[in-house]
């Protein structure tokens, strides 16, 4: 007798306990079968697919965690209106072969009394870091809960999220947690602008002008091409893109790092992150190249 009777081709198991979620895992690592984890927030659109269609290549099993995770957002940021929709996400994550879906509720993750934090202050401390205090410390103790829960051969993680791809790069290497972390493409709609869950917030008028934020990239790497290499006026070429082409957005941050420490660069003689949030009223979008040199 199978150990799964009701597995078929197309079954997905859906799970909210995580105890459940580290048995059912356990049996397969018990197995020898390999497990893939794709860690999302939900509301999936084809740049979380992109991940999971690239992790069901990578692993014998295929996890994806769904889970508005609330240590990673500040008290005044959009936890409760981030946009939900577990019927299609779970109906999406089938048709992408997904084997298993972990869908916990904070309470199930967070005991009342939670009180261990994993924190990598020193990549953390520009960008997204600067603007969300706290943002990473709460991605990399959830991510670091669903490794000792699934215990995944690999996990994958879009370089949309670049930051956060380097933070938990050098956590798991740190922490010696033994998965492999796979950055995956940014994946764009036709007109340029990367998918994210809150695009949905974006007026039509918003949404008509928003693909500038990604032409702006394109500007910079194409002046980079042609031999400028001074960050000033790099920033201010995108700045000044934006101002024409994005009325009434304000820039967050439009900075140049090294790729893997995050540390801020005053020219760009190697391969670089330029990487920028834009607010547009109140929907903050990130995006990012690295700029060849
Ligand atoms: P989120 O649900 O926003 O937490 O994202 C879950 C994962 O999907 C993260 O690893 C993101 O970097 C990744 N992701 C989000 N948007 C995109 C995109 N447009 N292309 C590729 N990966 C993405």
């Amino acid at each position: 007798m199978p150990d799964f009777p009701n597995e078929t081709e197309n079954h997905m198991d859906l799970l909210s306990d995580p105890t459940l979620l580290r048995q059912h895992c356990q049996k397969w690592h018990s197995q020898g079968l390999s497990v893939a984890l794709v860690p999302t927030m939900g509301f999936l659109h084809a740049g979380h697919t992109s991940l999971l269609d690239h992790a069901r290549t990578r692993a014998d099993k295929l996890v994806l965690s769904i889970f508005v995770n609330p240590t990673q957002f500040g008290p005044n940021e959009d936890l409760d209106r981030y946009p939900r929709d577990l019927p299609r996400d779970l109906e999406l994550a089938r048709a992408h072969g997904v084997d298993l879906a972990f869908t916990p509720e904070p309470q199930a993750m967070y005991q009342p009394d939670h009180a261990t934090w994993v924190d990598v202050p020193e990549l953390g401390q520009g960008l997204c870091g600067a603007s969300r205090p706290g943002h990473f410390r709460g991605v990399c103790t959830v991510v670091t809960k669903l490794f000792g829960l699934v215990r995944p051969d690999v996990a994958v993680f879009g370089q949309k999220d670049w930051q956060q791809l380097a933070i938990l790069r050098r956590m798991t290497r740190d922490l010696d947690l033994g998965v492999d972390i796979v950055g995956r493409p940014i994946f764009r709609e036709a007109d340029g602008l990367a998918l994210s869950s809150r695009n949905v917030y974006l007026t039509p008028e918003e949404r008509a002008q928003a693909p500038a934020i990604h032409e702006g990239l394109a500007l910079v790497q194409g002046a980079v091409r042609a031999g400028e290499r001074d960050v000033e006026r790099l920033g201010l070429m995108f700045r000044a893109h934006l101002a024409e082409k994005l009325t009434g957005a304000s820039v967050d941050y439009a900075d140049f790092v090294h790729p893997v420490a995050m540390s801020p660069v005053a020219c760009v003689e190697a391969p670089t992150l330029f990487a920028v949030a834009v607010f547009l009223s109140r929907v903050r979008l990130i995006d990012n190249i690295l700029l060849e040199v």
